[in-house]
């Protein structure tokens, strides 16, 4: 077998951060070929036949207290999301105007049903029960689900159910979906790193799919510019009633909650995590919830900021 592109190599995979911004990969590069020898036969291979493994989450993880809960909380939410994503997706497909973009999203659909899976099976791993597991997932639904991830879904929707509309649909899951998901995924990765090594390897591997959505979904917009400069005004007035949206969105109440459980963790087992640093210079045990909040935040604006300049479409913010 050929050696795997960095982007699909568990050892040489660029992080979210820098990734996410600038890697570049197009749906001709990223087609069906592509993804089952590299994504399928090598990225995923290693994973089920053990070379690529992680140590199962401490004793405080699995037993009920708040890391339990703030990994449950974080983790259906997740699920949610990813779960909504993979749904969306099938517009796309429908939608495609060529074949390698059918070919890539219909890779990214299979993406997102795995990530939905990853996360719904690690909460098994992190103790809770099987037969609790959809009531947790329900019980998430119900709260942080239906205020942040249901309008958000009803949005994407109407973009490409009600209008057919792929390049808005594009647009809207490449900047408000995977732009805010995938820099929060990369605090996550570092958060559980040595509390839940197993939490952090899923995260991982999802990011490492998320680099690739975000990477080609704004190439092909790029490219959709490049081709249709007239299309940019309707993209960008798009962009903006998104973002309006987003801010409206109790995602930071959400965030807060989460944060405050993982902080009461925190406390309890700081002796645990020594002088594991979250980011260069700074410890995660000297760190707190506002400050985590806001480093996602940030990281989030400087991604979707590259990605929108990349995109031929800066001036949406
Ligand atoms: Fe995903
Ligand atoms: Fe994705």
């Amino acid at each position: 077998m050929s050696t795997p592109p960095p982007e699909a190599d568990w050892d040489n995979a660029p992080g979210v951060l820098e990734g996410a911004r600038e890697l570049h990969l197009t749906p001709q590069t990223c087609n069906l070929p592509y993804w089952l020898e590299h994504v399928a036969g090598s990225m995923l291979r290693r994973l089920s036949d053990g070379t690529v493994t992680a140590a199962a989450p401490i004793e405080a993880v699995r037993r009920p207290g708040p890391l339990h809960d703030a990994l449950v909380d974080e983790f259906t939410f997740r699920t949610l999301a990813e779960e909504k994503a993979a749904r969306a997706l099938s517009f796309l497909v429908f939608h495609a105007p060529d074949n390698d973009c059918l070919e890539f999203f219909s890779t990214q659909l299979v993406d997102e049903a795995r990530h939905a899976r990853a996360f719904r099976e690690h909460l098994l791993a992190a103790g809770v029960p099987a037969e609790e597991v959809v009531l947790a997932i329900a019980r998430t639904a119900a709260a942080s689900g239906a205020v942040v991830l249901d309008p958000l879904e009803e949005f994407g929707l109407h973009v490409l159910r009600d209008k057919g509309d792929f390049y808005g649909g594009v647009l809207v899951l490449t900047i408000l979906v995977e732009g805010v998901l995938a820099p929060a995924a990369e605090l996550s990765e570092r958060k559980w790193r040595l509390l839940d090594p197993s939490a952090a390897l899923v995260e991982r591997g999802a990011n490492m799919d998320e680099i690739r959505h975000l990477a080609v979904g704004s190439a092909v917009i790029r490219q959709y510019l490049i081709e249709h400069p007239e299309q940019r005004g309707r993209l960008l007035a798009l962009m903006q009633e998104g973002r309006r949206l987003w801010e409206k969105l109790p995602m930071a109440e959400v965030l807060y909650r989460r944060e405050s459980l993982f902080q009461e963790g925190l406390a309890e087992h700081a002796e645990l995590l020594g002088d594991y640093e979250i980011w260069p210079g700074r410890r995660l045990v000297d760190t707190g919830i506002e400050e985590r909040m806001a480093a996602a935040e940030q990281w989030s604006r400087e991604t979707q900021e590259a990605r929108l300049a990349y995109m031929l479409l800066d001036g949406a913010s």
